[in-house]
């Protein structure tokens, strides 16, 4: 712990942890209400939503949609957003991760006092994830995962008539992407991994049915880590029996060794994809 004083409150309280995203020593209470505001920002510059609007937090037990939930009803309430938050899980059927994370989700409905909908894979297709891998090996798993929990959360979204569904990636998540599809050469992917709302009415491209907003786009994982932290909230931290993704793990490796040396590197490599110019003789994939 940092023997300093807290820059933003200048002295008047010790500071208690460095902040991930600037370096700098902060006390507890300085660094939620940074943490917070930075949120109502990307909110309110990005007119992520209107008032009136149900929003569907897409919930999985972990700590960035356990935040997302806390921080989302905290400013629903503080700013008077005007929206109806509900939680949606999705259940793909993973025996010792799914089935304890999402323990932690029917908890965090009774903290958050929130409506939640659990839709299962094995409801909807037939086959729950452990049966999919039985049948067909452990390969490529997230890919087939990836677009049954797509279509899931449409599917959810639409029985609870939501407007927007909020998903829990942070500023890690999306550098990652942009720098994965740098390097596999998907420029129509490249194109759009940087919107903070994909799935409406300007994204031909998205291929979702309900729009899909990401109000943690340039909140720090470590920064996701040190507030659900400091607050004590109640999250699942077990990683997928099936994640294991050689090459984004490579690409999360790379950008923590860049983020040791220079911490704005996350958000300069955001910044970077969102300046990017897709040419409009660009061949793009058809989706299919
Ligand atoms: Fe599905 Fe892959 Fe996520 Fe596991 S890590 S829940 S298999 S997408």
């Amino acid at each position: 712990m940092p023997s300093a004083t807290c820059v933003s409150c200048q002295g008047q309280r010790p500071a208690a942890l460095v902040r991930p995203k600037t370096s700098e020593p902060y006390c507890k209470v300085c660094f939620f209400e940074a943490f917070e505001r930075e949120i109502h920002e990307t909110i309110v510059n990005e007119q992520l939503f209107k008032p009136g609007e149900t929003i569907a937090v897409a919930a999985s037990g972990g700590k960035d949609s356990t935040v997302l939930a806390h921080v989302l009803k905290l400013l629903n309430e503080r700013h008077s957003y005007g929206l109806k938050l509900v939680l949606l899980s999705i259940d793909e059927g993973i025996t010792g991760y799914r089935d304890d994370s999402l323990e932690t989700v029917k908890r965090n409905q009774q903290q958050y006092d929130l409506p939640l909908i659990i839709l299962t894979y094995k409801e909807l297709y037939g086959w729950s994830m452990d049966e999919i891998v039985k049948a067909v090996g452990r390969k490529n798993n997230c890919t087939f995962c990836g677009v049954f929990r797509r279509q899931a959360l449409d599917r959810g979204a639409m029985k609870l008539s939501v407007n927007k569904i909020a998903t829990g990636h942070n500023a890690d998540d999306i550098a990652e992407t942009i720098l994965m599809n740098i390097l596999r050469g998907d420029i129509a992917r490249l194109k759009r991994c940087t919107s903070i709302i994909t799935g409406d009415e300007s994204d031909e491209n998205e291929g979702s049915v309900i729009p899909r907003c990401k109000p943690l786009k340039y909140a720090y994982e470590k920064e996701i880590v040190l507030y659900a932290f400091y607050k004590r909230l109640d999250y699942f931290s077990t990683e997928c029996l099936y994640s294991p993704n050689a090459y984004r793990g490579n690409i999360r490796t790379y950008i923590k060794d860049l983020e040791r040396l220079r911490p704005s590197s996350i958000i300069d490599i955001i910044h970077s994809g969102e300046q990017v110019l897709v040419k409009q003789t660009a061949k793009m994939p058809v989706q299919r």
